[in-house]
């Protein structure tokens, strides 16, 4: 199947070929990768096409967090398979392969081992899931006392009782097992056929629900209040999923649910879940691929003198943290140059990303 948006055509190619060409010079996209350009030409430019960096390698722990409870996402979703599927060997064989490529087969064998003679769903889904949040790195920091595995547990816990309420089978047909799914999507000019550029990600799952299908992107949030809700009914991020998915399943996908928990949970009465179902239509696919293209624009504008690629200085202090690249931007042109030369150089490659446990934080957990 081709989709065809801002006189491009879209068909989805293997991680495989995507090295191909990208090993030819073809130039590799992902979300991440367009939203740094937008938020500030400067900072895209010397962050993601010239792969500087001014910042320690201290640790985030918002990152580290959502990495985490996205391992336990990602088990449930497992777990649920192997419960609705239990009677049929060959799809218990199916999701257990997909399990091990992305737990491993040490991690893998422990969330088999644990005990599912509860007689409640809950608590035999905990016992399988809670070892992958365990295995899954994390530990606590002194500096910070929101996100500790003790509140990264009850999170998930929550979260676990939300999804087993809700009625939305993980999809499972032919090979695709919908559970932590990477693409990559070959742009082509539709006029001339030449192969302009790849866009990649992962899609955190594919479910059914009322019986049509619909992505899930789960997030980590200190907060989840209509702001946070009333962003991802435009979110780039998720009508690309939308777009992804279509090819994966060769029929359209225009519905998803953003599935957000909230590190710590709240100490009121509710309980810090919150599904917020999202759907596109044709113009938003056809504006995300004009977005697309903008963006590479500016890359491509810029990546060769990017000392006079834009300031956008509202974006100085975003998510309340200061910019690595201020004190860049606070230096005369005269001297960027150089200042650019001796920064640190660390690769950033979306492709490495896309086989990786995506970023799923919302940036303020
Ligand atoms: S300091 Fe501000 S203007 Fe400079 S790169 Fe960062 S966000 Fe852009």
């Amino acid at each position: 199947m081709k989709l065809e948006y801002a006189g491009h055509t879209l068909e989805l190619i293997s991680i495989e070929e995507a090295r191909k060409h990208v090993a030819n010079g073809m130039v590799c996209y992902d979300f991440t990768k367009f939203t740094a350009i937008n938020t500030c030409p400067t900072f895209g430019v010397l962050r993601y096409a010239l792969h500087r960096t001014e910042s320690s390698s201290s640790r985030s722990m918002a990152i580290d967090a959502g990495k985490a409870c996205h391992d336990y996402f990602a088990a449930l979703r497992v777990w649920s398979l192997r419960t609705q599927h239990k009677d049929r060997s060959e799809l218990i064989t199916k999701i257990g392969l997909h399990a091990t490529r992305l737990f491993g087969s040490v991690r893998y064998a422990e969330m088999l081992s644990a005990a599912q003679d509860a007689p409640d769903p809950f608590s035999n889904a905990i016992n399988f899931c809670l070892p992958a949040l365990h295995t899954s790195g994390f530990y606590d920091s002194p500096t910070d006392r929101r996100r500790t595995m003790a509140n990264l547990e009850q999170s998930c816990l929550s979260y676990t009782s939300r999804y087993l309420m809700s009625e939305m089978p993980v999809i499972l047909e032919g090979d695709l097992v919908g559970v932590e799914l990477p693409f990559c999507i070959l742009f082509r000019e539709t006029k001339s056929q030449r192969p302009r550029f790849i866009y990649t990600g992962r899609i955190d799952g594919l479910h059914r629900y009322n019986n049509i299908p619909h992505i899930a992107e789960n997030k980590t949030a200190f907060r989840l209040d209509d702001v946070w809700r009333m962003m991802f009914h435009t979110s780039n991020q998720v009508t690309g999923y939308m777009v992804a998915a279509t090819l994966m399943l060769k029929k359209e996908v225009t519905d998803g649910f953003v599935m957000g928990t909230q590190i710590p949970q709240p100490k009121s009465m509710t309980d810090g879940v919150a599904f917020e179902q999202v759907s596109r239509n044709a113009s938003d696919f056809e504006r995300w691929a004009e977005w697309s293209l903008h963006s590479i624009d500016l890359y491509e504008k810029f990546i060769t003198r990017p000392t006079e690629a834009p300031r956008y200085t509202h974006s100085c202090n975003r998510y309340f943290h200061a910019c690595q690249f201020i004190p860049f931007c606070t230096m005369p042109r005269e001297e960027q140059a150089d200042m650019i030369e001796a920064m640190a150089v660390e690769e950033w490659s979306p492709l490495d990303h896309v086989g990786e446990v995506a970023d799923n934080s919302t940036g303020d957990v």
